[in-house]
């Protein structure tokens, strides 16, 4: 993107104190578990869970907006196949998925970076514990949802026409029953998107993945970045729609305590500087296991990991205007 000199200093003096530019750069030392040409995964030192890892590009991206298109469909083509080998390596049953987009939504360093958190049963981890719904989107939010979203992406994607996202597609018995028990916004072959009747704040959206049930590892590199394009387009609609000063991205799967069924969804999550989430934020903790010995294990499913080509069109259809990018800023960071 475009950025303006004023900003272009900005992000380069953000840059020299970046602890995750440091870990890059190798001034100071990652456990590092993947790592390709722009990419590069690392265990927490501080992890929510055993296996905690953070994924990102190298290049420092404040937040997902000012990500170069090509660069966010290789990152998130390239995340369920590190997700499936962060799994694996710890042999765990289920997995979490988690972006904070802004200070108010728990950014915590000004490097744009996911946080991939393996589950398993007893693992006494209940931030994201969200059978508590009470909140519900306001009848004339809800109306522009309905109408503005589809407009959204069908604007993207006529902007570069995609071949893969034109049909609505199948749908399974349990996306059948969700399309009719909530607010349906947008659907396409690979994804169902929905306003919960029941949400954890008004502005939150679902994006349910039509390829996998429950298991996001399992997803093809082209649907990975196609169910976060598809979220970041609602990230974005939130931050329109319901003024939002930050989002969460959080994708559960596979059975945890807090997942008992097992079922594979994308919550986004508008976030404010006075809301009721402060719950799924989690405070650092030492490592109770020995990091070295997990880092070969992850390292040993993460060695043939390969690099798929994604379809053009995907990266056509992600690409932000630089208003959308100016305004999500301006929101985040004053
Ligand atoms: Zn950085």
């Amino acid at each position: 993107m475009n950025l303006s000199p004023e900003m272009k200093k900005q992000l380069e003096e953000q840059k020299k104190q970046c602890v995750f530019c440091k870990l890059i750069s190798g001034e100071m030392k990652p456990k590092t578990v993947f790592e390709d040409s722009t990419t590069i995964a690392m265990l927490d030192i501080y992890p929510a869970v055993k296996g905690h890892t953070l994924f990102m590009l190298k290049e420092h991206y404040p937040i997902a907006p000012y990500i170069p298109p090509e660069d966010s469909t290789h990152l998130f083509g390239l995340l369920p196949h590190i997700t499936k080998a962060v799994m694996g390596g710890i042999v765990s049953t289920g997995c979490n998925i988690f972006i904070a987009n802004g200070g108010v939504a728990g950014q915590q360093a000004p490097h744009f970076l996911i946080h991939i958190l393996p589950r398993e049963g007893g693992d006494g981890f209940f931030h994201f514990f969200f059978d508590k719904r009470k909140a519900v989107m306001p009848d004339d939010k809800k109306g522009l949802f309905v109408t503005n979203f589809p407009a959204m992406m069908a604007a993207h994607f006529k902007r570069s026409p995609a071949v893969w996202h034109t049909g609505s597609g199948e749908r399974s018995e349990r996306l059948k029953e969700i399309a009719s028990k909530n607010t349906f916004l947008y659907e396409d072959e690979k994804v169902l998107v929905v306003v919960p009747a029941k949400g954890l704040v008004e502005g939150h959206i679902e994006v349910y993945s039509k390829e996998q049930e429950k298991d996001f590892g399992k997803l093809s590199g082209e649907s990975g970045a196609h169910l976060f394009a598809v979220a970041s387009m609602a990230a974005s609609a939130l931050f329109e729609g319901m003024g939002a000063q930050g989002t969460n991205l959080i994708v559960k799967s596979g059975n945890s305590d807090d997942n008992s069924h097992g079922g594979l969804v994308m919550h986004v999550l508008a976030r404010f500087a006075d809301d009721s989430l402060k719950d799924i934020h989690w405070q650092p903790k030492q490592a109770t296991y020995n990091m070295d010995s997990l880092q070969s294990k992850i390292k040993d499913k993460t060695w043939n990991i390969k690099v798929e080509k994604v379809a053009v069109s995907e990266v056509r259809a992600l690409k932000p205007h630089h208003d959308e990018i100016k305004k999500a800023i301006e929101k985040m960071y004053g």
